[in-house]
């Protein structure tokens, strides 16, 4: 059987070596989960609901324990390890709440003896291929609303957060969820690869532009649902009446949260002329204030990178940044030891000319460009082929919405950043995906309205 090494980013050490599936495997997993998926739409609501309140439970009393595992091999820091799961909570909850409404059968119609109903069904085998960034949270946002709605999954996690795939596993089966209901197929992009060759009703996909674009191409011919939630390189633009302090520190949080690696991270800065060298003097404050270090410890805010591949991609932008003229005021470059660091960067002089600007960077690096007013920092805000989310501060609520209504993002922010909430649709224009997840939307995804036209005979 096939081995896949799990190592730790923070000391490139060997954590363990789990088996892996191959594509006989894999088409086995799928066979079982195609013949559960009946009887698991047969299971009352109420029972469906009450094993992921169990799992919910699991997750409470062992969240310790299993921020300790995601920290171990993504090298999260420990600290947001424990945000994830205490986050994940709220969106179960969500879905719990919600979940009934949104499968009730609704008559639209009945009229002389006409009735007219729309039923939501499930989807039937829904696949998940998932990120290792946020691995509880765009993980849960598709297996949760998934199993309630009556679908069984077939969930491959990223090899960076296997052991965390495989703890998901555990507790959903612990709390009643039967195992070919729920069925992790454990392996790198070779078994992705394999899941999307077996019959499935959805493939719900999370991580980058380039692996999206290559699961829609295999998926073409095959009309099967396809959901796509990608990558971002998201703005924020910071008017001449914000508190440059205020949005400063805000912003150095949102751009190296999660050592850079959220899907929603700010990716790219654009101040007014007449608070620029304020702001950017309180954000390289901000930035050397964070604590760059083991991610067990809890005054760690900046851990390693999960994967080793992305420091040539940040090496790369900061070459071609220095090259094209931009001033490095920290960092700039991979701090030397065994595992993946980087050094927190923030550069300012940037233009739309650098990678820097156009590029998911999807580290902790950032740029910082000046521009001379409204206009100037919408054009640039959507001159890109992304689109999951951007941001304005400024105190003048007015001006905020007109900016924000232009901006081609999934998700707008004023005076804030980098946040998610299960009430409010998750999804982005361009190449930052298609479909969506959170919300009632984001149950509703996993569904199927099906037309009754009933006549009285
Ligand atoms: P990735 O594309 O490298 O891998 C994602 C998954 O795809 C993994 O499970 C991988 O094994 C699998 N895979 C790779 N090749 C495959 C293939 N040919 N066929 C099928 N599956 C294959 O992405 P990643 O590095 O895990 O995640 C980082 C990216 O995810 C970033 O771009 C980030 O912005 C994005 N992301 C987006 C969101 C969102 O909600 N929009 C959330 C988190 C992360």
């Amino acid at each position: 059987m096939n081995q896949l090494a799990i190592h730790n980013p923070a000391s490139a050490a060997l954590i363990t070596q789990v088996p892996a599936d191959d594509t006989h495997s894999v088409a086995q997993k799928a066979a079982r989960a195609r013949a559960a998926q009946p009887l698991w739409l047969a299971v009352p609501l109420d029972e469906r609901k009450a094993c992921i309140t169990r799992f919910r439970a699991g997750v409470v009393a062992q969240l310790e324990t299993l921020a300790a595992l995601m920290t171990s091999e993504t090298g999260k820091p420990i600290r947001m390890s424990r945000n994830e799961l205490n986050g994940l909570l709220g969106r179960i909850d969500f879905f719990l709440l919600e979940v009934d409404l949104q499968l009730q059968t609704e008559t639209v119609f009945a009229e002389g003896g006409m009735t007219e109903r729309i039923e939501h069904t499930a989807l039937g085998v829904v696949a998940n291929i998932s990120a290792w960034n946020y691995p509880w949270f765009v993980g849960c946002n598709v297996i949760i609303p998934a199993l309630l709605t009556g679908n069984t999954v077939l969930y491959k996690p990223s090899e960076y957060a296997t052991l965390t795939g495989m703890a998901i596993a555990g507790l959903l089966h612990e709390a009643g969820v039967p195992k070919d209901v729920f069925v992790a197929v454990i392996g790198g992009g070779d078994v992705g690869a394999a899941l999307l060759a077996q019959k499935i009703d959805g493939l719900f996909f999370t991580g980058s532009y380039a692996t999206g674009a290559k699961i829609a191409q295999a998926l073409g011919p095959r009309m099967v649902k396809l959901q796509l939630e990608l990558g971002g390189k998201d703005p924020t633009y910071v008017c001449e009446d914000a508190d440059p302090k205020a949005a400063a520190e805000s912003l150095a949080d949102g751009a190296m949260y999660n050592t850079g690696q959220s899907c929603c991270s700010v990716e790219r800065i654009y101040v007014h002329e007449k608070i620029h060298d304020a702001f950017v003097a309180a954000f390289v404050d901000a930035v050397r204030g964070f604590k760059v270090g083991d991610p067990t410890l809890e005054d760690s805010y900046i851990g390693p990178l999960t994967r080793a591949q992305q420091i040539e991609v940040l090496d790369a932008q900061v070459a071609d940044a220095k090259a094209r003229g931009a001033t490095l005021l920290c960092g700039g470059g991979r701090l030397h030891g065994p595992g993946n660091w980087y050094a927190p960067t923030v550069f300012s002089g940037v233009d739309h000319s650098m990678e820097l600007m156009r590029e998911e960077s999807f580290g902790p690096i950032i740029g910082i460009q000046k521009v001379s007013g409204d206009e100037e920092a919408l054009r640039l805000m959507n001159d890109t082929r992304y689109g999951l989310t951007a941001g304005v501060f400024t105190s003048d609520e007015a001006r905020a919405s007109a900016l924000l209504s232009q901006v081609r993002a999934g998700s707008v922010y004023w005076n804030c950043c980098d946040r998610v909430s299960p009430r409010l649709p998750w999804s982005g224009y361009g190449d930052s995906g298609v479909g969506l997840t959170l919300s009632t939307y984001g149950i509703q995804t996993f569904t199927r309205p099906k037309a009754w036209h009933l006549r009285q005979a």
